[in-house]
């Protein structure tokens, strides 16, 4: 039922792919070694592009399957032959589970970097050399150097060069904040190894950092293969900032207990005092940030990729290339600066497809904070006028009534429709018009001036506005303002998001150490009336019953299975994640290198009682099923349900 597609497909292949004796199609590969059924979006296309000697720039989200992008065309030109694949990764510390994973499921790698010693290095160049290993990791840096090339030399010679992953590589610009020198330096692969197909991936997708990265990688003949930026198991929810601490123990609690995530925090600082708290509240959490010693960080960085359910504390200096599977959430407890760098760290949850939470707590402060910190800074005016209109944009997000992600993918050019799986889909917000609160807001800070010349805080402004008297208001005698109390009928938390508004609308900014309040030169445009002002209406976020979560009994502390499973499903998974861990240790690699929670869920629930059972679940390839396939049956076997 197939004809005319594939003999279309097949007619292209034999034009530009020698690979006549193989019999390894990239479909087999796929099968085979990854025990997976089927190539999702894209995929297909870019490998067959590849595995026939294109270059391509594959600009996907994270999670949509980058690695398979290169890891199947080098299997199969492997195969066919055309000996070593080079991949180039910024990050050291990744690669070892990188490889690891790869052999895992049957497939010679390895890696090349300053943690080796000489005798591991050199035995390592010898099966690169001899043309055996199929994928062969390396730092930017390594990969330029004088000896690593002449190798590199020698395998092209010998038609021993299969191709040129370039992972991450949106580092190549100056644009990101990922930029490494290093990276400048590979346009010479493209100089010197003119025949040897090279596909670059990013998940970076402006349209500055895709110029960027084709100049000066020279990839102006490569085809460009654009995903959907969507990422539609990630939910994504914003709530306005109360008491953040304990919003977030709500959020960890109700719907994230015994789950990995990452919570991040804008200061130093925060992060310490933030995993310090969540420690003292009984979730285990760990602090990351580039104060910490290295090997701290490294520390901490291995027991999040390893253990199972830790909560990492950090900021933005922890998560690039972070290729943990099952984060479950990513929660934000302070506003990032734009929205590039919003949906690169919340798309660092649910990489493997399963539900994920993305969850922002954000308030006055936030928009104070970040406004103040693009004043403040010694940029230029143009850099600083950039810099606003991009904070204008995810404030815009963060006080929308309607799709978060239909914002989001808009921002980044993309067209959609209301998704169902955001907090405002999901929970439409009620709105109410805001234009006469706005009025009179400013007329208040406006007759605060005008009586004594004085500035005051958003607090002491809400008291006055909704008439009460305090100490400030008594020794002030505000109670005399013509303002005082006009203000009563609007609550404390809409007056907070009224000023919100007014701050990042730029009608009213925030000056010195306390935050004094006043007015620009656009506010008279509000209180003429001529700006409409629609606001979502707070709303208490309503506690998700947890009585579905207790059903679970004694497991209730357990993470909870991707897949709804019976009492003896639930056993099933929890032993098979008890043989796992043991792998794992044996190992020395993260649980997930050796099977994913999907899959064990899948093997849970389906019960299979032979080995061809087995190979038919989602994430069991040839090698793996050799490996572990008898264990697992004997697992499984004893319990019944
Ligand atoms: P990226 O590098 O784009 O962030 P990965 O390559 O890490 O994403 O892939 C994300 C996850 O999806 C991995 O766990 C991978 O095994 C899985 N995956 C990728 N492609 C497929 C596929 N065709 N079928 C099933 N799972 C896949
Ligand atoms: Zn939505």
């Amino acid at each position: 039922m197939q004809p005319l597609h594939s003999r279309t497909i097949t007619a292209s292949r034999a034009r530009t792919t020698p690979l006549v004796n193989s019999t390894s199609t990239p479909l087999s590969v796929l099968q085979e070694v990854f025990g997976y059924a089927a190539f999702r979006d894209a995929q297909a296309e870019i490998i067959e592009h590849v595995v026939g000697g294109g270059d391509a720039l594959v600009l996907m989200p994270t999670g949509g399957g980058k690695s398979l992008c290169y890891q199947v065309p080098a299997i199969v030109r492997h195969r066919a032959e055309r000996g070593v694949a080079v991949v180039v990764s910024p990050l050291i510390a990744l690669m070892h589970d990188q490889v690891g994973a790869l052999e895992e499921a049957g497939v010679h790698a390895a890696f090349l970097n300053s943690t080796l010693t000489f005798e591991e290095t050199q035995k390592i160049e010898r099966e690169m050399m001899s043309g055996r290993l199929v994928l062969l990791y390396a730092a930017p840096e390594r990969v330029t150097t004088p000896r690593f090339l002449a190798q590199l030399d020698s395998l092209q010679e010998r038609g021993l060069l299969s191709l040129f992953a370039i992972d991450e590589a949106h580092c190549v610009s100056q644009w990101g904040h990922d930029f490494r020198e290093d990276y400048l330096a590979l346009n010479v692969l493209h100089e010197r190894y003119a025949g040897v197909p090279r596909i670059a991936l990013t998940a970076t997708a402006d349209d500055l950092t895709r110029a960027d990265i084709i100049e000066r990688l020279q990839l102006q003949s490569a085809r460009i293969f654009i995903s959907s930026f969507d990422r539609p198991n990630i939910r994504y929810s914003i709530v306005e900032k109360d008491n953040a601490r304990s919003q977030l123990l709500r959020f960890l609690q109700d719907e994230h207990e015994g789950d990995a995530g990452i919570v991040y925090c804008q200061s130093r600082k925060k992060v310490e005092e933030t995993a310090d708290w969540l420690t003292s509240e009984g979730i285990a959490a760990l602090p990351y940030h580039a104060g910490l010693d290295a090997d701290v960080r490294k520390k901490h960085q291995d027991r999040f990729l390893r253990e199972e359910g830790l909560v990492m504390v950090a900021t933005i200096a922890f998560g690039m290339g972070i290729d943990k599977p099952d984060v479950r959430f990513v929660a934000h407890l302070d506003l990032p600066k734009n929205i590039e760098s919003y949906y690169q760290e919340t798309g660092r949850a649910g990489r493997d497809g399963l539900p994920a939470d993305a969850w922002m707590a954000y308030g006055l402060s936030d928009v104070v904070n970040q406004r103040r910190m693009i004043d403040e800074s010694p940029a230029g005016e143009e850099f600083k006028r950039g810099q606003r209109a991009k904070l204008d944009a995810l404030l815009a997000l963060a006080e929308a009534h309607d799709c978060r992600r239909v914002r989001l993918l808009g921002y980044f050019g993309e067209h959609s429709t209301p998704c169902g799986n955001c907090d405002n889909c999901l929970n439409p917000p009620a709105t109410w018009d805001a234009t006469e609160a706005a009025r009179k807001a400013l007329s208040c800070i406006y007759r605060f001036h005008q009586n004594g010349g004085q500035r005051f805080g958003a607090g002491h402004l809400i008291d006055v506005l909704r008439g009460k008297v305090t100490d400030k208001v008594s020794q002030y005698r505000h109670e005399r303002l013509s303002t005082f109390g006009i203000g009563a009928d609007v609550s404390e938390q809409q007056w907070r998001a009224v000023l919100r508004q007014l701050i990042a609308l730029g009608h009213v900014r925030t000056e010195g150490e306390y935050n004094t309040l006043e007015l620009t030169s656009t506010a008279r445009f509000v209180l003429r009336g001529e700006v409409d002002m629609l606001l979502r209406q707070p709303i208490e976020t309503p506690r998700r019953s947890r009585a579905g979560r207790m059903t679970r009994g004694a497991a209730a502390k357990d993470k909870a299975p991707p897949v709804p499973l019976d009492a003896g499903g639930a056993e099933r998974f929890a032993a098979l994640k008890a043989w796992r861990a043991e792998v794992a240790r044996e190992h020395n690699l993260p649980a997930y290198v050796v099977f994913h929670d999907a899959t064990l869920a899948e093997m849970a629930r389906e019960r299979p009682g032979s080995l061809d059972a087995l190979a038919q679940i989602s994430g069991v390839g040839a090698k793996k099923l050799e490996a572990y396939g008898r264990e697992i049956l004997r697992v499984l076997e004893p319990i019944g349900g």
